[in-house]
């Protein structure tokens, strides 16, 4: 069906929706007309049960009223769609490969097909979701004529189950907002609510101000939060409910810093009681951590969640020891009596324990900076740390300590310490609570002395730079890309290719304590210290391109657009970085030269963009042999030649492959890898960097094999010759390399 048409019926469509009292009961009606919009055999619509951590989809067979029930979770399709809040195209539900590198639970339920005759071949599963929250899974199977599922056919039904979600929303009572209920009942005013949200640091912070300043009851908090994220609420209730088992297997401090707890009730049955349950991300940890499968799902108040925890101390007794460290400082200085330039090194046992000290407790309050600043004559210097993007005092260092002290920190980052008037950058690694740690570190001479300041990056947020295993050629090229000060880099490629993963570890990269980083994302996935990242809401209007907006006038060195989904934002990311911003972002499309075509089919200034944009990379994940059992295996004729063809005959010789000798592994199984011959994935790439000549074929109109072809001659390397060289190294074998290959051509 033709765009045109296809939005027309679908107007026409979500009218009637609308005009509907329960969509549920009139979705006989519609299931014709969504078939037909859609060319394939069948629609499940599944609704989220309020009760318990389940989805429903109703139907009549006969005069019966029928249900299926399935768990929210990674064992089924629109369980883990419900779970994971992605949506998902799968082209065939029979390739067990394909599912478990979606996720390694992930099967097809055949158990539906073989009661009804009816034979799956493929699908797209949408989640239904309204302001962040699940309110059920759109399933589309089959389409006619055995054809495949586009993005585009997913892209369309998610707008169709972004329709639904209104729906089922304004059917179910549902709220905007997690104290809108508060307002609705008019237990707050407007105004008092929006100062409070404004005033707050988190969730909990607000929570604790409405209780705390507006003087309302727990029980009207709770309420709230209950109609806003359609999940029960649990209060605190020892007696019926006490810590599970599993709870014990994550660290307490985890669970306290993202307020969450596992909890028994008397049956022992677990329930994962949250301060804020649309979090997957968080759900998908406590999941692998805990090896929990099956379980309930409630909304606590944080403090309730804290009291289960046991006490909301924290980090009371941390203080305690820096108290005493400075304690033990200043009775160094007054034992010795020095004087002020020629105190305690920076090797004094208090000034280690110090540095270390201060270290720690920035891991534990989750801090992104830890600021040391000099302060005038003999005034205490003082240590500020960034916790939720607040700066707070946390102590002060007596002034005679400050050189000491400074002088430690650049010991420890191999920086010079004898050069106090310039600015100087570095870095180290320490371990904390046995995670290694990595600080960056920033000097700052000023008027008063030298300070600095100390970034804390995440063990395990972003993945490095290093391990995107991009070849020794793409990483040259991308690493001298990334270090322009403005331009607009792309990364392209379907759902599920791993762009944000490579996004952050670029991002990773660049995060110095003296870049200005913002992320615009939807939603946000992974997290990392020291970037101001910004959650869209596209239902009060929050998209991409007002977030880019409100961005530039805060300044940022580098700005992450999500995705440029419309020529809005595509237009205002080159605007920003033709105005001196480094901009990334990221586009559905197949290829780096398609990328541009696209991107000028939309709409953008062709000479804009090309002076604008730094290069495209293109990629796919690829699964990986396992490294316990690949089998190594001399090649026939026949497929050595298939590689030289594909990797082009005369390119071939880059790769210095001794073609008489050549041994290449296969998949074979074992214990580790759970006999499928396959562990992990990995990334193929394809950079394509601009040059004046791209540019000059971008800017008279050329096509995407025009671009292709001369991004090549210039040392472009397709999707499938990485594949290829990473065939060559073992990395993957030939079946994972076909399923590249033949979706690409
Ligand atoms: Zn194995």
């Amino acid at each position: 069906m033709s765009e045109p048409i296809f939005y027309q019926r679908l107007a026409e469509l979500l009218k009637e929706i609308q005009n509907v009292t329960s969509f549920s009961e009139s979705f006989p009606e519609f299931e014709p007309k969504v078939l037909e919009l859609f060319d394939c055999e069948r629609i499940t619509v599944y609704q989220r049960n309020k009760h318990s951590f389940d989805i429903v989809s109703r139907y009549k067979s006969g005069d019966e009223l029928r249900e299926i029930r399935v768990p929210i979770g990674p064992q089924s399709l629109a369980g883990y769609v419900a779970f994971s809040k992605q949506g998902l195209v799968v082209e065939d539900v029979h390739d067990a490969d394909a599912l478990h590198a979606i996720h390694p639970k992930l099967k097809f339920a055949a158990r539906f097909d073989h009661k009804s005759q009816f034979r799956t071949h493929n699908m797209i599963v949408v989640p239904i979701i309204a302001n962040h929250i699940l309110l059920g899974v759109l399933q589309l199977i089959n389409k006619n004529n055995k054809a495949d599922f586009t993005l585009e056919d997913q892209t369309q039904a998610q707008e169709l189950a972004n329709f639904i979600g209104q729906k089922f929303k304004y059917e179910l009572g549902g709220t905007n907002g997690p104290f809108e209920y508060l307002r609705h009942k008019k237990w707050i005013t407007e105004s008092e609510l929006k100062r409070i949200e404004a005033n707050s640091r988190n969730h909990a912070d607000a929570i604790r101000r409405l209780i705390d300043d507006a003087k309302l009851m727990p029980e009207q908090v709770a309420l709230s939060l209950e109609i806003f994220h359609q999940t029960k609420h649990l209060g605190y209730d020892p007696d019926n409910y006490h810590l599970h088992a599993a709870n014990s297997k994550l660290n307490t401090q985890y669970l306290k810093r993202n307020t969450v707890c596992i909890l028994a009730n008397v049956n022992e049955s677990p329930i994962v009681l949250m301060a804020e349950p649309n979090n997957a991300a968080l759900l998908l940890e406590i999941e692998s951590a805990t090896g929990l499968s099956a379980y309930d799902i409630h909304v606590g108040l944080p403090s309730n969640i804290l009291k289960y925890l046991g006490s909301t101390s924290g980090g009371d007794d941390q203080l305690g020891e820096i108290g005493d460290i400075l304690g033990e400082i200043e009775d160094d200085s007054d034992d010795e009596e020095i004087g002020q330039d020629e105190i305690l090194t920076e090797e004094a046992p208090a000034v280690v324990r110090l540095v270390n000290k201060i270290l720690h407790d920035a891991k534990q309050f989750d801090a992104s900076d830890i600021h040391i600043d000099p302060n005038k004559g003999n005034s205490p210097t003082k240590v500020r740390m960034r916790v939720d993007g607040v700066c707070q005092e946390i102590l002060q260092i007596p002034a005679s300590h400050h050189a000491a002290t400074i002088a430690r920190i650049k010991i420890m980052s191999k920086l010079d310490i004898a050069e106090k008037r310039l600015p100087q950058d570095g870095k180290f690694a320490v371990k904390i609570n046995s995670n290694l740690v990595e600080v960056r570190i920033a000097t700052i001479p000023t008027v008063f002395g030298e300070g600095v300041v100390m970034r804390i990056l995440a063990s395990g947020g972003a993945m490095p730079f290093d391990s995107l295993n991009l070849s020794p050629r793409n990483a040259e090229r991308l690493n001298k890309m990334i270090v322009q000060p403005h331009g607009i880099i792309l990364v392209v490629g379907p759902t599920g290719s791993g762009k944000t993963t490579t996004l952050h570890a670029v991002l990773g990269k660049l995060n110095t304590p003296d870049k200005k980083i913002w992320t615009a994302e939807d939603p946000v996935e992974i997290t990392q210290p020291g970037l101001q990242q910004v959650q869209m809401n596209n239902k009060i209007g929050f998209d991409f391109k007002t977030a880019l907006r409100a961005f530039l006038r805060a300044d940022p060195d580098i700005i992450l657009i999500g995705e440029m989904r419309d020529r809005e934002t595509a237009h205002a990311g080159v605007e920003a970085s033709l105005t001196g911003h480094l901009v990334l972002s990221t586009l559905h499309t197949n290829s780096a030269p398609e990328t541009v075509t696209r991107l000028i089919d939309l709409g953008l200034d062709p000479v804009n963009f090309s002076d604008a944009c730094v290069g495209i990379l293109a990629q796919r994940l690829i699964r990986t042999l396992c490294s316990k059992c690949k089998a190594p295996y001399t090649p026939s004729d026949d497929e050595k030649a298939f590689l030289i063809r594909q990797y082009g005959k005369d390119q071939f010789k880059e790769l210095r492959v001794d073609i008489a000798n050549l041994t290449l592994y296969k998949a074979n199984g074992c214990a580790t890898c759970g006999d499928s011959g396959y562990k992990g994935r990995t990334g193929l790439h394809e950079l394509l960097m601009m040059s004046s000549p791209l540019r000059h074929i971008v800017n008279t109109g050329g096509t995407a094999t025009d671009i292709k072809k001369l991004g090549i001659e210039e040392g472009m390397r397709t999707l499938v010759q990485d594949g290829i060289y990473k065939v060559l190294l073992g990395q993957t074998d030939f079946v994972q390399l076909q399923k590249i290959t033949s979706s690409d051509h």
